[in-house]
C-alpha cells in the first residue's frame, strides 16, 4: 500500500484517505507518497492512444490504493469531475501555424474557465465521496488569487457535506473571478472580500493558518483544506503532462519542451514529479511575472520573500510558492531534516540560500525567466496579430518566457501551458487590442450570465480579519448544525 507522510518528517504516516481529507500535514509540512510510483515506456506506450479519463485512471491507479477507492468508485468520480468540461477532449491542443511545433494545451475548459477546475473538480469529488460514506461534514476554506476560489465555490456548490470558505483580495481579482464566486445562490458557498491585503492573497494564507492551528475551532468546524498543499490536487495535475507528452511526442522517449506560468509552484510540481515517475519531458519552462520568487529560486539558489507587483497574470501574484517545499523533498534524497531546517528558516527570516550541490539537483531539467507585463502584452499581440488566437495573460507568460529560451530549449516541440481562458481577463485583453477585435474569443456564456445576476457581498478589512472571520464562521456552524 502507497502511503503518505510530511516532508517534514513529523507526524504519523497515514494512508491516501488521511492525506486528502487533513491536507496539510499535523507538524505544518506538505504530505509526500512514502515513494514514487516509475512508469516505463512500455507503460508509456499502451497509454499513448487514450482518451485524458482513461489516462487518469491508470495514473490516479499509481497512487491510490484499491481498497481505499475501487476502480469502479474511481471511474465514477473521473466522469463526474471531467464531464462537465466543455469539450470532450477535456484538455485540447491548439497547434500554432507561425511558429516551429509549438502547441498550447488549453487547461480551461472547466466550469469555471481555469486550469484549477482540473485538481479542484477532483479534489472535491474525492473529499464528498469520503464524507457521505463516513456521513461527516467538512468546512473547507481557501485563500484566492482568483481562480481557486471560483472552482473551490463551484465545486462545492449544492454538496451538503461540505461548506467552503473562500477569502479573495478585494480589488486584486478580475471582475469576472469575483461574480464566479459572489452570484452562487447556494448557501454552503461563503466568499469574502478582504480589503487592504498588503502582500495580496498571500496575506490571507497567514490568517488561514492561524485558524488551522487553533485545535478547538478546528475539530468544531472538522476544518480541512483543498488549497495546493492538499496532495490530491498535484496528484491530478501530473496528469495533464502524462496526456501532453503522448499526444505530442513522435514516439516515447523522443524530447518535448514544456513552459508554465507558475505562482505556488503547484503545477509544475506535478510536472516535476510526473518526470522523476519516468515521463522524458526534455526541459520544463518555470515562467514567473514579475513576483519573481521561482525565477530567483532557479536561477540564483534563492528562496526569498520580496514585495508584492501587481500584474496582469494576477493569478500568479503569488509570493511564496509552498510547493518547491513539497517538489525539493525528492532532490534532496527525501531528507526531511533538510527540508524542515529550510521550511522553519524560511518562517524565521524570510529567505534561504540553497548550497550548490541541492541547487544543482533541482535544477536538473528546469529553465526559468521572468516576464514583464509589457513583454506579456506584446505576445499577446504578436500572437492574436499573426495567428488570429488569443491567448490570456497567463498563457502568454510560459509562451514569452519559452520564446526567450529558445536558444537553450533546442528545436524540440513545445508545449506552453495556458492556465485560463481569456474571457476572464477581457477588460486586460479589450484595453490591448480594442473590444470589437476580441469580442468573441474574450466572451464566455457563463461570463456574461454572471454580470446579470445578485452578488452576495461579505467583506472585511485585513486588520481584523481573523477575528471576524472566525466569528462568522462560528455562527454560521452554530445556526446551521445545533448540537
Ligand atoms: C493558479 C494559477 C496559476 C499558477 O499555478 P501554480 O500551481 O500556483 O503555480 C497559473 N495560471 C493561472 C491562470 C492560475 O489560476
Amino acid at each position: 500500500m502507497l502511503n503518505y507522510k510530511s516532508n517534514k518528517g513529523g507526524g504519523p504516516t497515514v494512508d491516501f484517505e488521511k492525506a486528502i481529507m487533513d491536507g496539510y500535514a499535523s507538524d505544518g509540512g506538505l504530505y509526500v507518497p512514502a515513494y514514487l510510483p516509475k512508469v516505463t515506456h512500455s507503460d508509456l506506450n499502451q497509454w499513448k492512444s487514450l482518451s485524458y479519463k482513461a489516462l487518469a485512471f491508470e495514473v490516479l491507479s499509481l497512487f491510490i490504493d484499491r481498497s481505499i477507492v475501487s476502480a469502479v468508485e474511481l471511474r465514477l468520480l473521473l466522469d463526474e469531475c471531467y464531464d462537465t468540461f466543455e469539450t470532450k477532449e477535456v484538455i485540447p491542443l491548439h497547434q500554432l501555424e507561425t511558429r516551429d511545433e509549438t502547441y498550447i494545451m488549453e487547461l480551461f475548459y472547466g466550469p469555471t474557465l481555469s486550469f484549477k477546475d482540473v485538481g479542484m473538480s477532483f479534489m472535491v469529488n474525492l473529499v464528498n465521496f469520503f464524507l457521505k460514506r463516513k456521513s461527516e461534514h467538512l468546512s473547507v476554506i481557501v485563500a484566492t488569487t482568483g481562480d481557486t476560489g471560483p472552482a473551490a465555490a463551484h465545486f462545492v456548490a449544492g454538496k451538503s457535506n461540505l461548506d467552503a470558505w473562500i477569502l479573495y483580495p478585494k480589488g486584486l481579482i478580475t471582475k469576472a473571478q469575483e461574480r464566479q464566486m459572489t452570484t452562487l445562490p447556494h448557501t454552503n458557498v461563503h466568499p469574502v472580500g478582504v480589503f487592504n491585503c498588503p502582500e495580496g492573497s498571500d496575506d490571507l494564507d497567514v490568517v488561514i493558518s492561524q485558524l488551522y492551528a487553533d485545535d478547538t475551532f478546528k475539530n468544531k468546524l472538522n476544518l480541512s483544506s483543498v488549497n495546493s498543499l492538499n496532495w490530491g490536487r498535484i496528484m491530478m495535475q501530473t496528469v495533464h503532462y502524462f496526456y501532453g507528452y503522448l499526444r505530442i511526442a513522435k514516439e516515447v522517449g523522443a524530447p518535448v519542451n514544456m513552459a508554465v506560468p507558475s505562482g505556488g509552484f503547484g503545477n509544475l510540481c506535478a510536472g516535476g514529479l510526473a518526470r522523476k515517475m519516468g515521463l522524458p519531458i526534455h526541459y520544463l519552462v518555470v515562467a514567473n511575472n514579475q513576483n519573481a520568487c521561482l525565477n530567483r529560486i532557479f536561477t540564483q539558489g534563492v528562496f526569498s520573500k520580496q514585495p508584492i507587483h501587481e500584474t496582469v497574470s494576477s493569478a500568479i501574484d503569488i509570493l511564496v510558492p509552498i510547493n518547491f517545499w513539497r517538489f525539493l523533498y525528492f532532490n534532496v534524497e527525501r531528507d526531511s531534516t533538510k527540508i524542515k531546517e529550510w521550511m522553519e528558516t524560511f518562517e524565521r527570516t524570510g529567505q534561504v540560500i540553497f548550497d550548490a550541490e541541492t541547487m544543482a539537483e533541482y535544477r536538473k531539467g528546469f529553465l526559468s525567466k521572468s516576464i514583464s507585463d509589457e513583454q506579456t502584452l506584446k505576445t499577446i499581440k504578436n500572437v492574436f496579430d499573426k495567428e488570429n488566437y488569443l491567448l490570456d495573460p497567463h498563457g502568454a507568460v510560459a509562451v514569452a518566457a519559452a520564446d526567450q529560451l529558445k536558444a537553450q530549449l533546442g528545436g524540440h516541440p513545445l508545449i506552453c501551458l495556458a492556465t485560463a481562458h481569456p474571457a476572464k481577463f477581457s477588460e486586460t485583453l479589450e484595453r490591448l487590442l480594442g473590444a470589437d477585435q476580441i469580442s468573441r474569443a474574450a466572451r464566455h456564456p457563463s461570463i456574461e450570465e454572471a454580470k446579470v445576476k445578485c452578488q452576495k457581498n461579505y467583506t472585511c478589512h485585513y486588520s481584523h480579519l481573523h477575528s471576524a472571520f472566525k466569528e462568522t464562521m462560528n455562527t454560521h456552524w452554530d445556526l446551521h448544525h445545533p448540537s
